[in-house]
């Protein structure tokens, strides 16, 4: 059997030339299942955060190419009752700057079995709409917010919004979405003070923090290795002001490493949650697959290659024809992202295009 630099064993020993499985779990050739699928709804956003999308926005994908809420519905029912997929993540772009965002949510927790029904957003809006999506069927949500700080806030996300992200925040806990979870990207000139306001911030509200290390997904490909605030020096900074204690939980395919905050804090109890995409990836335990706004399955987010199902949903192809190009694409999935390595290519879309 051959081994991966990642320590992952190859199971189809031949590579992927040989075919995908045409039935069971959405495996690749690596051994690992695909059960979490992230949708991208949209390229929009109302925001735009440095590290993702550039001060003008982006040449946004024609109404035409995206899929319509009865094609996603179609893909998300072929997911669930074929491939194994038991957890869908609604993201973007900003997924609630679409109309039909309560409508696919409801269809997904209809089908059977029920998948986990979770969001990724921004947070404006949310204040509005955090009941009905509960109501909806969504189980969870995860909102973006780097800094509680107004000024940094706005210089980052280049938009005055911090109060709308606070409001949505407050809704999303009284309509029970249970946890709230705040993903924060460091910004490189004030992540380091912003991340210390930010945990005390999310331990007072109940919110759960996890810090995520800056990507190479910026459309204006100016990632610099260097410049990432990698783990290390987050909690490095957290343990000068917390007392972090390791989760004992396992961590399973979880990509954040989990920490107790311990009584010496103000409001004990609550975890933070670091994520070392860049500095230590964890590719080894994926358990993703991809959906873009316009129909393409990529099987990483570092994906060079994409699989055309809005193609294939168009010209009339049958539900086991969707599956086998769905299970071909997981099939061929790299065995990590190579970002650290010098042959490093970052994909052409930005993260807003692919769905974070
Ligand atoms: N607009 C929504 C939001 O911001 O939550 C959903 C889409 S956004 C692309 C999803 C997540 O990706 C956010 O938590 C955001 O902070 C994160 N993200 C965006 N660009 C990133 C990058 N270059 N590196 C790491 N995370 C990034
Ligand atoms: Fe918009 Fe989310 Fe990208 Fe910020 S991270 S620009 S909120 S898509």
């Amino acid at each position: 059997m051959t081994v991966t630099a990642l320590g992952l064993p190859t199971v189809n020993r031949g590579g992927p030339a040989e075919p995908a499985p045409a039935s069971g779990p959405l495996i690749d050739t690596y051994g690992r299942v695909a059960t979490d699928l992230r949708v991208s709804l949209t390229d929009r956003c109302n925001l735009r955060c440095t590290y993702c999308m550039p001060a003008e926005g982006l040449d946004w994908l024609p109404g035409q190419a995206l899929l319509t809420a009865d094609e996603l519905a179609r893909l998300l029912r072929i997911a669930v009752t074929r491939l194994g997929v038991t957890s869908v993540r609604f993201t973007g772009g900003e997924p609630l700057v679409t109309r039909h965002l309560e409508d696919v949510v409801a269809a997904a927790a209809a089908l059977t079995p029920r998948p986990e029904i979770t969001l990724t957003t921004n947070g404006i809006g949310l204040q509005r709409r955090a009941a009905g999506l509960r109501q909806a069927g969504l189980d969870r949500i995860n909102v973006s917010l780097d800094s509680v700080d107004a000024a940094h806030f706005a210089r980052i996300t280049r938009r005055d919004r911090l109060a709308d992200v606070l409001a949505g925040l407050a809704a999303a806990k009284a309509a029970g979405l249970q946890p709230v979870k705040v993903n924060a990207v460091l910004d490189p000139v004030s992540g380091l003070d912003d991340v210390v306001d930010l945990l005390r911030y999310c331990l007072e509200h109940g919110y759960q923090l996890r810090i995520i290390e800056q990507m190479p997904l910026d459309a204006g490909h100016s990632w610099k290795r260097d410049a990432v605030i990698d783990a290390d020096r987050i909690l490095q900074t957290l343990r000068q002001h917390f007392d972090l204690q390791p989760d004992p939980r396992p961590r399973g395919s979880a990509p954040a490493e989990l920490w107790q905050v311990g009584p010496g804090a103000t409001h004990p109890g609550g975890t933070v949650g670091v994520i070392a995409s860049v500095s230590h990836a964890f590719c080894s335990a994926c358990d993703r697959t991809r959906l873009t706004a316009d129909g393409q399955i990529r099987s990483c987010l570092f994906s060079t290659e994409e699989t055309d199902l809005r193609g294939l949903l168009r010209a009339g192809a049958d539900d086991a024809a969707i599956e086998a190009a769905w299970r071909g694409a997981m099939w061929a999935k790299p065995a990590g992202h190579g970002i650290n390595d010098p042959s490093f290519v970052q994909p052409q879309r930005p993260m807003s295009a692919i769905g974070g």
